[in-house]
């Protein structure tokens, strides 16, 4: 199982912002696609970096209000981990935990084309053991 199949089930879509948005358009934006994280990207469609809800909560609770008109640019992470549709699940799951993020852009030549959340990676791997389970029971009563 890759990230592939993860994508084909769920699909390609990703919602990205321009670094220079404000916090304001990236909250309205998280709340209104009831999304976790927003991928922001450069002029070449690559990943210049990732604002997700707990950087929001940070800098909301750390300079307050007066950070909304400010752009997400300053406040993203620059160094986004990202896989590639080859990325096993596994190794997602790896880097999700090892890196205590719940978002992973996938990328292809520099480009964004998905991305996977750990709650895509926790259905994908409940579905692969699910369909293990149930063929052991046919196996077993097969004789
Ligand atoms: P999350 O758990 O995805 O809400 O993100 C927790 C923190 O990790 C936030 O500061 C995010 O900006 C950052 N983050 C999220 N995804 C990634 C990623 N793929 N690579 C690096 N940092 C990330």
């Amino acid at each position: 199982m890759n990230v592939r199949d993860i994508l084909e089930a769920k699909g390609r879509n990703v919602i990205t912002l321009k670094p220079e948005a404000t916090l304001e358009e990236a909250m309205q934006v998280l709340a209104g696609r009831r999304i976790g994280a927003i991928v922001l990207t450069d002029d070449a469609d690559g990943v210049a970096g990732i604002v997700s809800e707990r950087d929001v909560v940070r800098v909301l609770g750390t300079i307050g209000v007066s950070a909304l008109s400010e752009s997400i640019g300053q406040m993203m992470t620059a160094n986004v981990r990202t896989c590639t549709e080859d990325t096993t699940v596994n190794e997602a799951m790896e880097m999700m935990t090892t890196g205590r993020f719940r978002h992973l852009p996938v990328c292809q030549n520099g480009r964004l084309i998905g991305i996977i959340s750990i709650g895509d990676v926790v259905k994908q791997r409940i579905e692969e053991v699910e369909r293990e389970a149930l063929q052991m029971r046919e196996y077993i009563a097969a004789g």
